[in-house]
């Protein structure tokens, strides 16, 4: 056990989650002299934004997941805890991690969000979702054994399919791996094989909405979708998935014929909801009060992608980062004024804008009024990326991996892994795999 230097009696702060939001919450508090244990399932907080990069091979997990405990080594009123929640007792004040119950006099819960396949869970095994390391580099064989495959492939129609990509989903996620599964393909891999021709590879991104992007202004959308369609990607509007198998996915009376199908369609809120039995919205998000505390339980409080916050317009917040990071914050300024007596005012978001990338060197970026597409909104994406990711070795190594990728198209991290066990008859099977409890509010449809 650490020897921390804690006001006697001084309350103990559990945060649930190591993501954005946990994560803001320990490091505002670790300027406090308040006692804070930090649980996470994982022993890394993970830039999710970057994760379209390590699924299709121009970065490595480790450039966008930081140890927890190293990045939290200095502050030293904070002990990390590795371990899966399963529950909160609320009567006792006691977080139930797998063998540990760990008693909170203020509790905040971070968990995010899992994929949600609007009543379909059979769909997750046809296809998978992107929200952890283990689904990035899960889709990244999946993607580069397609090639594989087809290289060997002595059936014209299996080839066909092994070569066509379809992501369901038009938000940011999906038009971010479109643009990078195209590049891939059309770019990276376009000579390294002798039967085949990547460049003839099919990538089709499926939205249900008449526009990509809708939480950016139309022109934007337009843009992103002109950008995808110079890439090579077939965009088609209007599209909703109603049947998916391990080679192909209905569109209503349409089939779309693939071996790889990618989902980043829809989201629904971690399991935090039943563990305290409070009241949730749709899409499984706590409802909270404007402090962010939950229904007479003032000393807990449910942050990020797994609360139904509302802003200043009334509107429920995005499920995005910033969202998440001034919660945490917030949070943990709350927490210490009030043991003071003091009181905060409500939670007020303040929102810089959203980005989203296309390929290499496009981008779009809307910040209020203002708005941006092409290759100067790429910079802004970069700039914005390098300075939110967590380590100076994380920033100098992404950044070379762009500068690397922006000259030459090429991808370093193309690599095969896991197989074992595993055989390149992966690519007609069903996945059969359990996708982890995952999280992603910013691609709700
Ligand atoms: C592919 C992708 C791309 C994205 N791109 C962007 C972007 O460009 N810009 C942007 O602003 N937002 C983006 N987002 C959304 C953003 O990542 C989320 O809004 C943000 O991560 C939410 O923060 P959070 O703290 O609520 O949850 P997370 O950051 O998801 O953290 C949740 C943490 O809780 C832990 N956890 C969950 N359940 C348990 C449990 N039972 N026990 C213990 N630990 C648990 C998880 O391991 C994780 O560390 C993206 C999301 C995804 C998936």
């Amino acid at each position: 056990m650490q020897n921390i230097d804690l006001e006697p009696g001084s309350p103990h702060v559990v945060i649930i989650g190591a993501g954005f939001g946990g994560l803001s919450a320990a490091k505002t508090l670790s300027r406090s002299n308040l006692k804070v244990t930090l649980i996470d399932r994982h022993n890394y907080h993970l830039f999710q934004p970057l994760l379209y990069q390590v699924a299709t091979a121009a970065l490595s997990p480790a450039d966008i997941a930081s140890p927890i405990r190293a990045i939290v080594r200095r502050q030293r009123n904070i002990s990390v805890i590795l371990a899966n929640v399963s529950g909160i007792d609320l009567e006792r004040k006691e977080v139930i991690a797998e063998d540990h119950r760990v008693a909170f006099d203020r509790l905040i819960v971070a968990t995010g969000a899992q994929h949600a396949y609007f009543g379909h869970d059979e769909w997750a095994s046809y296809a998978p979702g992107l929200k952890t390391i283990d689904d990035a580099t899960y889709l990244r064989r999946r993607i580069l054994l397609a090639f594989e495959k087809a290289e060997t492939e002595t059936d014209a129609a299996e080839r066909r399919r092994l070569l066509n990509f379809v992501i369901v989903g038009g938000g940011p996620t999906g038009v971010e791996m479109a643009g990078a599964i195209a590049e891939l393909a059309k770019r990276a891999l376009a000579s390294d094989f002798r039967a085949i021709d990547p460049r003839q590879a099919r990538i089709i991104l499926v939205e249900a909405a008449p526009r990509l992007l809708t939480p950016f202004d139309p022109t934007l959308s337009a843009a992103a979708k002109r950008s995808l369609e110079q890439l090579g990607v077939e965009v088609r509007l209007n599209g909703s998935v109603t049947a998916a198998d391990c080679g192909s996915v209905a569109l209503g009376e349409k089939r779309i014929e693939a071996r790889t199908i990618i989902w980043a369609a829809g989201v629904m809120a971690s399991p935090a909801g039943n563990w305290l039995g409070a009241k949730t919205d749709r899409a499984g998000r706590v409802i909270v009060n404007p402090d962010l505390s939950i229904p007479d339980h003032p000393e807990i409080f449910v942050i990020g992608d797994a609360a139904y916050a509302l802003g200043a317009n009334g509107a429920p917040l995005p499920g995005v980062a910033p969202v998440a990071k001034q919660q945490g914050a917030y949070i943990a300024r709350l927490i210490e004024l009030g043991l003071q007596g003091r009181s905060v005012a409500p939670f007020r978001y303040r929102d810089f804008g959203s980005l989203a990338t296309i390929g290499r060197k496009r981008a779009v970026v809307q910040i209020g009024a203002f708005k941006l597409s092409g290759f100067l909104a790429w910079l802004l994406w970069s700039v914005a990326h390098i300075f939110f990711l967590i380590g100076f070795r994380n920033r100098v190594v992404v950044a070379m991996n762009w500068a690397w990728n922006y000259l030459t198209f090429q991808r370093g991290t193309r690599l095969i892994t896991g197989m074992s066990g595993a055989r390149m008859d992966d690519m007609t099977m069903p996945a059969g795999r359990a996708i982890p409890a995952s999280e992603n509010t910013r691609d709700a449809a």
